[in-house]
C-alpha cells in the first residue's frame, strides 16, 4: 500500500481490527520511509459476491443481471431509469451491509420486490407473481423469458 504521504511503497501495517459492524477490518499503517500513519479499509466487493441458487448451485453476484430483471419488470412503465438504478444500488448497498459473503437468490428477490413496490405497483406485480412461482426454479430465466428477453440467462 503506497503511502498517501511520501509515495512510498515501503508500508507496515501495525494494527488489523474489525469494524464495530464487523462489515470492514480497519488496518492503522505506517510508512517506514516517513513515519506517516494511515487507515485502510478491507470490505467485501461485490463482484466477490456469491449468488446462492436454490438448487445450491452458487454463481458469481452480477448486477448487470439483476439490473436486466428489474427493468423488465418495469418496462413500458412511467418510472425514470434513474429512480430505477436508485432503487438498485439500494439492494446492492443492503446485500454488502449483510456482511456475508454469499446471498441466497431467494434474499436478492425479496430485496428487488420490496424496491419495486416503492417505485411502480405494476412492475412490483409482474415481478413477484413471476418470482412467486419460481418454486423449483433457480433463477429467473423463465421471468426474462416469458417476457421475451432473448439475452436473459442464469439472472439474478
Ligand atoms: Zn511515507
Amino acid at each position: 500500500m503506497r503511502c498517501p504521504y511520501c509515495g512510498d511503497e515501503n508500508t507496515q501495517v501495525k494494527d488489523s481490527r474489525p469494524t464495530e459492524d464487523s462489515s470492514a477490518i480497519r488496518r492503522r499503517r505506517v510508512c517506514n520511509a516517513c513515519g506517516g500513519r494511515f487507515t485502510t479499509f478491507e470490505r467485501v466487493q461485490l463482484r466477490d459476491l456469491v449468488v446462492v441458487k436454490k438448487s445450491g448451485r452458487k454463481v458469481p453476484f452480477d448486477r448487470e443481471k439483476l439490473s436486466r430483471s428489474v427493468f423488465t419488470a418495469l418496462r413500458k412503465r412511467a418510472v425514470e431509469p434513474e429512480r430505477a438504478e436508485r432503487m438498485i444500488s439500494g439492494v446492492v448497498r443492503q446485500l454488502e451491509s449483510l456482511g456475508d459473503q454469499e446471498v441466497s437468490s431467494e434474499q436478492i428477490g425479496q430485496l428487488v420486490m420490496e424496491g419495486l413496490k416503492g417505485l411502480d405497483d405494476v412492475a412490483f406485480v409482474r415481478f413477484a407473481s413471476v418470482y412467486k412461482n419460481f418454486s423449483a426454479a433457480d433463477d429467473f430465466r423463465s421471468f426474462l423469458s416469458e417476457l421475451g428477453d432473448e439475452e436473459g440467462n442464469d439472472g439474478a
